[in-house]
């Protein structure tokens, strides 16, 4: 993750990640977005690589959940998609990126 990608692989679908500036365009100030159409993800270009790669799990939740109709995640205050985001992507980081490190203790 040491990069803001242009583009994520989401259940083998292509989605281009775009960055835009003007956060007031979008409802409620939202730093991210998905549109499942035109397969694009919005991110506000003015978080930083970590926090982006966070809103891009967020909105792959939102993708995922559409696709597969999870009625139980659509229903998730987007307030607990931000968790399972910042939870994942700590795994990630302690599990993945970080694992040969760790292996080595
Ligand atoms: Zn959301």
């Amino acid at each position: 993750m040491k990069t803001k990608p242009k583009e994520v692989r989401l259940l083998g679908v292509m989605y281009k990640v775009v960055y835009f500036d003007d956060i007031k365009r979008f409802d409620l100030g939202a730093v991210g977005y998905i549109d499942y159409e035109s397969r694009v993800i919005g991110i506000w270009e003015k978080l930083n690589i970590r926090d982006t790669w966070q809103c891009i799990i967020h909105e792959a939740l939102h993708g995922i959940s559409n696709d597969f109709h999870m009625d139980w995640l659509e229903k998730c205050h987007d307030d607990d998609i931000d968790r399972l985001a910042l939870l994942l992507i700590n795994f990630i980081e302690e599990n993945i990126l970080n694992g040969e490190r760790h292996n080595k203790r």
